[in-house]
């Protein structure tokens, strides 16, 4: 304001001159006019010095010398009214006092920014314009003074008002600056600290500021970002796949319809691979609401994201085979039937046997390893479409795509057995895979999962009870024979309470002298409706439903106790199935049950599935019998894969040759070979051979002839009640005529 200031001196001053010139003391009135326009250029010459580039701050020494030159400005202009006022008319007195109040009035307020320079020039004004009026003597003077001061005490209020609210605003403004400042550096900070990133696009979609995690981020400088806009940036860095489509194209409606949008999870390649970003934004307008681009965050979520895809597959697929696991199979079973089966397909539930055995046996590491070499041959053997889960613990699935016929589902089974052949290495050894697989075809044998998987289990139920295993496919007759399982299953919980169990036995006789030396006692039962069932069928059901440690020790108590009223040369062969062995309560049960005979006469018979699933285990229980002076036999010997492991492992006492070989004996030189081994081989290990099943004289002799020690079967005779072996034993002493006895006579 220093010119304008300067100027305004100068006018009031070159106007007084006119007006005053001649009308009192010329020499005061010059000498004053050139004090006031010296007094203004000394002013104008400190603004001309820093015209160019205005200072922003004053030191202290300079708010002083504005003070003062205030005041000696000030001063000036009073001694003008002093001096001059009382000595001239009243139109002159009039001049002076429109531009005093004037100048006091403009250069308070122009100097209202430094309040005491403000106040000191309207004092030193004021002060010696009130003494004037003073000095004129008239009475309405007077009145003009208390105006004067009026008008003074309200100027200077006025300038120190002015003045606290100019500084309030200048210290807010410091503050907003600092603020700012703080503001940019902890922006900074973040952009290059932080997972988050900030964006913001103009109306040409092209960012506006290039932080440098973002530059970084694309592999990019500075000009590169600005000359393409920030869709095409990222358009070139979308991985191609489905999933990364989607999103870009869900961002894309946003930025088309000026929606804002949150948490949007964008894949992007960037410098150091795929990372997915979680973009948050919202549309710019000015303040016309016209839209002026985009601001947002980009949070890097790919570590989240990563940990999501782990657990979603984890909810999908089995973590030690990385199959798919249950659930996962049947929502594809249910799709596939969701709308009617369009194209046929096949089911079929897996089961690895011997599974539990190699477990126990091996640990569960090589468990593990068993289960993943198991799931990769089936991978193996799957074509593209199908699909292989894991069910749980041994149990697998397959889903087959385009099996239209049985016809197919034979072809492509066979296939995966083949994918089984090779053994698989553990632990040092090579194992065997040997497992069982259930079909079920849809739509053929069902349109709903229940059904299909009840059908598929079925079938693996049967492959698994039919001998080597292999594959099953379903048929209405297994239904048949679950219906009729399920029968047996609740009549066999109730048949030893209602006493539907009784014992036959079968006479054992020594093949050189043709003298009785024993019975074996076979388990029968009679349901009320269906008649006689074969221990075959229910023998495995009653294992499996867990009574069969009742009925064992039933057999045994009544076996023994039939027995004690026999000749004391007659021993008694009991059944015992694998359930009893396991059981840790067996050889206390042995004990009790055959207190009322002597040891040796027992003869226990047990099969190599008994042997089976914990060999260690069987073989201790095994020892233990023997050490009372029970006699064991391996029966059916000869069907199982590894009976002379066992032979090995244990020393029986019998072996029970199986009826298969007896009854090819006669037509099937291999069957010959096989039993002459059999023969040879336990004649070394010291022991008995019972053969089983011999139907015929002729089998008779030959087995003789061959060494076998003692035989069993219809040749002597079929299983009998208890009631009749007595009198049996003695027809047999006095060699009542049977076929056998027509023989041996000639
Ligand atoms: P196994 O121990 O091999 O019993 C011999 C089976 O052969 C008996 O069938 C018997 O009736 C039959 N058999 C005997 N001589 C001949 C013959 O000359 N020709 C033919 N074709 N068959 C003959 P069964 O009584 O039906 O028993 C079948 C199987 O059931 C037994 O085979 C045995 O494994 C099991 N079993 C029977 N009773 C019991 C028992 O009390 N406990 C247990 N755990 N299993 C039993
Ligand atoms: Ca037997
Ligand atoms: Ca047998």
């Amino acid at each position: 304001m220093t010119p304008v200031a300067v100027l305004i001196n100068v006018i009031a001053v070159a106007g007084l001159a006119a007006v005053l010139r001649g009308k009192g003391s010329d020499t005061f009135l010059f000498g004053w006019m050139a004090a006031v326009t010296l007094a203004s250029v000394v002013g104008l010459r400190g603004w001309w010095h820093n015209r160019l580039n205005p200072k922003l701050t004053a030191s202290r020494r300079a708010v002083r010398r504005l003070v003062l030159h205030a005041a000696i400005l000030g001063t000036l202009w009073g001694l003008l009214g002093l001096e001059v006022f009382p000595r001239v008319g009243t139109g002159e007195q009039f001049f002076i006092g429109m531009v005093v109040s004037g100048m006091m009035c403009a250069g308070a307020f122009v100097l209202s920014s430094l309040p005491m320079a403000g106040t000191l020039w309207t004092i030193t004004m004021g002060g010696p314009a009130g003494l004037a009026l003073l000095l004129t003597g008239d009475p309405m003077h007077r009145a003009l003074i208390t105006l004067l001061v009026a008008y003074m005490v309200f100027i200077i209020l006025g300038v120190w008002n002015a003045a606290r609210m100019l500084g309030a605003r200048l210290m807010a403004e410091a503050k907003a600056d600092n603020q700012h400042e703080v503001i940019r550096l902890l922006l900074r900070d973040f952009e290059d600290q932080a997972s988050d990133l900030l964006w913001e696009i103009d109306q040409h979609g092209r960012f506006t500021h290039a932080s440098r995690r973002l530059l970084r981020q694309f592999d990019v400088d500075e000009a590169e970002l600005t000359e393409q806009t920030a869709v095409e940036l990222i358009e070139a860095r979308i991985p191609d796949s489905p999933e990364a489509r989607a999103c870009w194209g869900r961002i894309g409606q946003h930025l088309a319809s000026g929606a804002p949008f949150r948490d949007l999870v964008l894949p992007i390649r960037c410098a150091n691979g795929v990372r997915w970003w979680s973009l948050s934004a919202r549309i710019l307008v000015d303040s016309s609401g016209a839209p002026m681009g985009w601001r947002g965050v980009a949070s890097d979520h790919t570590d989240q994201h990563l940990a999501r895809r782990r657990l979603e597959w984890m909810a999908h697929n089995d973590p030690l085979t990385g199959l798919v696991n249950r659930t996962t199979f049947r929502e594809r079973l249910q799709e596939l039937l969701a709308d009617g089966v369009r194209k046929p397909f096949a089911v079929v539930y897996i089961d690895l046997d011997g599974f539990k055995q190699i477990n126990d046996e091996l640990g569960h590491s090589s468990g593990d390893v068993l289960l993943q070499t198991f799931g990769d041959r089936l991978l193996e053997g799957a074509r593209r479409d199908d699909m292989v889960a894991r069910l749980g613990g041994d149990e697998f699935a397959l889903l087959l795509r385009q099996i239209n016929s049985e016809a197919d589902a034979h072809t492509v089974l066979a296939r995966f057995l083949d994918s089984l052949t090779e053994p698989c290495p553990v632990a040092q050894r090579q194992v065997p895979l040997r497992a069982s697989f259930g079909v079920a075809l849809a739509p053929r044998d069902g349109h709903d999962i229940d059904t299909l998987m009840r059908k598929a289990d079925l079938a693996l139920y049967t492959a698994k009870h039919q001998r080597g295993g292999g594959y099953c496919v379903y048929h209405p007759r297994l239904s048949e024979h679950g219906r009729r399982r399920g029968l047996l299953e609740s009549a066999l919980r109730l048949a030893l309470e209602l006493g539907e169990f009784r014992l036959v036995y079968q006479p054992q006789i020594d093949a050189g002298t043709w003298t009785l030396c024993g019975f074996e006692a076979l388990l029968r039962w009679r349901h009320p409706e269906l008649g006689e069932i074969s221990p075959t069928e229910f023998v495995p059901i009653a294992e499996s439903i867990g009574i069969m440690p009742r009925l064992g020790q039933w057999v045994l108590e009544e076996a023994c106790r039939e027995a004690t009223s026999w000749p004391s040369h007659l021993s008694v062969s009991v059944n015992v199935s694998a359930v009893q062995l396991r059981d840790t309560r067996f050889l206390a049960s042995v004990l009790l049950a055959t207190a009322p005979i002597a040891a040796p006469r027992i003869e226990l018979e047990v099969t190599e599935s008994a042997l089976l699933d914990d060999i260690t285990g069987a073989v201790a229980t095994l020892h233990q019998l023997r050490r009372h002076g029970y006699r064991v036999a391996l029966d059916d010997f000869g069907t199982g894969y590894s009976a002379l492991s066992y032979l090995r492992r244990f020393p029986f006492d019998v072996l029970k040759i199986d009826r298969s070989f007896v009854r090819d004996l006669l037509a099937d030189e291999e069957a010959l070979v096989i039993v002459d081994t059999i023969l040879a081989m336990s004649r070394a290990l010291n022991m008995t051979t019972v053969a089983e099943g011999v139907e015929s004289v002729e089998e008779a002799e030959m087995l003789r002839a061959r060494g076998c020690k003692v035989l069993q079967g219809f040749v002597v005779s079929e299983p009998m009640p208890g009631r009749d072996v007595l009198s049996f034993a003695t027809a047999w002493a006095n060699r009542a005529v049977t076929r056998l006895h027509l023989l041996a006579a000639g």
